[in-house]
This record gives C-alpha cells, sequence and structure tokens, in this order.
C-alpha cells in the first residue's frame, strides 16, 4: 500500500514516535510525506520514504495530485487544530480529495493507530481491489 504521512510541525515529535513505534508494519508499504515530515521519519527509523516539497511550499497538492491519480492507499496527516497554517487552503483541499476518492484519512494520532493496526489486519485490502478494477478494460 502507498501510504502519505504529513505532520504540521508541533505534531512532528508525535509522528516520529508513531513511526518508530510501527515500523514493523510500515517497512511493508510504500511511503510518502512533506519535506519536513519525510526527513524527520527518515532520521529517525531509516525506512525509506519518498519526499515531496514541505507542506506549505506545495507538498500537501503534490499528495493531493497522487490522491486524484487513485495512486495512495492511505493518509496519516498529524494536524496541528491550534495553530493556524499559511498553506491552510491545501490542508482543507488536502482532506476533500480523500473524501473524494473515499481514501481511509487520519487527521489525528488516536485514528492513525487504528488505520495502521488496521492495515496489519488487513482492513486497507479492498484498496486492491480498487486498483484491480481501474486495471480492467471495460466490458459492455
Ligand atoms: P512539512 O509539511 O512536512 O514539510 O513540514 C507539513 C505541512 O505543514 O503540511
Amino acid at each position: 500500500m502507498k501510504i502519505a504521512l504529513i505532520a504540521h510541525d508541533r505534531k512532528k515529535d508525535l509522528m516520529v514516535q508513531m513511526t518508530t513505534a510501527y515500523k514493523e508494519i510500515l517497512t511493508e508499504h510504500q511511503l510518502y510525506a512533506t519535506g519536513t515530515t519525510g526527513l524527520r521519519i527518515q532520521e529517525a527509523t531509516g525506512l525509506p520514504v519518498h519526499r515531496y516539497k514541505s507542506g506549505p511550499l506545495g507538498g500537501d497538492q503534490q499528495i493531493g495530485a497522487m490522491i486524484s491519480e487513485d495512486d495512495l492507499d492511505m493518509v496519516i496527516f498529524l494536524r496541528d487544530p491550534l495553530a493556524a497554517q499559511p498553506h491552510e487552503p491545501d490542508v482543507t483541499a488536502l482532506i476533500r480529495l480523500c473524501d473524494v476518492y473515499e481514501i481511509p484519512l487520519a487527521t489525528n494520532i488516536g485514528t492513525a493507530e487504528i488505520l495502521i493496526r488496521g492495515l496489519q489486519a488487513g482492513f486497507a485490502d479492498f484498496r486492491e481491489i480498487v486498483h484491480e478494477m481501474e486495471h480492467k478494460p471495460l466490458s459492455f
């Protein structure tokens, strides 16, 4: 599965703790992240992470582009609900796209843990079916 990991500044330590704790599960998947979040994860865990631009410089939109191509299976976005973000429209757009494409999305650590454990339990396997349907030729 392709998983996007994003954390606002005051949530980055939490993201590092989470990815460290679930490293054994995450290592089975392809990870994508905004620039600074990805760097922090790489440094702390050694997990390979495809890093896009920093969120305020367009990284959220790059991840949104993956979603619009149905090329992402899960988004863990640890938002800071107590700080205004200069790229708030991008944050809103990313969350909206997850809903448009029915992508599992966690915006806090409580849900993130459930999603990652669900991933391990196979609860996100329906995404494979979605991908298979995309590649099937239409028959009438
Ligand atoms: P960052 O971006 O990982 O580059 O800090 C995250 C964000 O603020 O959207």
